[in-house]
């Protein structure tokens, strides 16, 4: 469970879940492996301004969701993809 404020940008939140997402991988599969950490700087780099290119991310969570060899990576995908579908404007913001 991960409590914040109702004010806290939808990249910070990301971003968090990403950093979790890289310190627990295990490291077997390169997707999860390589692939947490880049989300993790992308949604950093976007809380500090920075622009995220919508197409390495979705890249990365597809490789994620695709070819991770358990739940840990397939589920941080679908967290992701999640947001994207029950949060679209909020998750736009994250590449203007
Ligand atoms: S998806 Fe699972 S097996 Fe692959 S690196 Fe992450 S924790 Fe390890």
């Amino acid at each position: 469970m991960i409590a914040f404020a109702d004010d806290t940008p939808l990249a910070a939140i990301l971003a968090e879940v990403f950093r979790f997402g890289a310190g627990e991988s295990c490291g077997k599969c390169t997707p999860c492996q390589r692939g947490t950490p880049q989300l993790a700087a992308m949604f950093e780099a976007a809380m500090a301004g920075g622009r995220i290119e919508p197409g390495r991310c979705a890249d990365l969570l597809d490789a994620l969701g695709a070819a991770s060899l358990c739940g840990h990576g397939r589920g941080l995908a679908e967290f992701a993809r999640a947001v994207q579908t029950h949060f679209p404007e909020e998750w736009k913001a994250c590449f203007s």
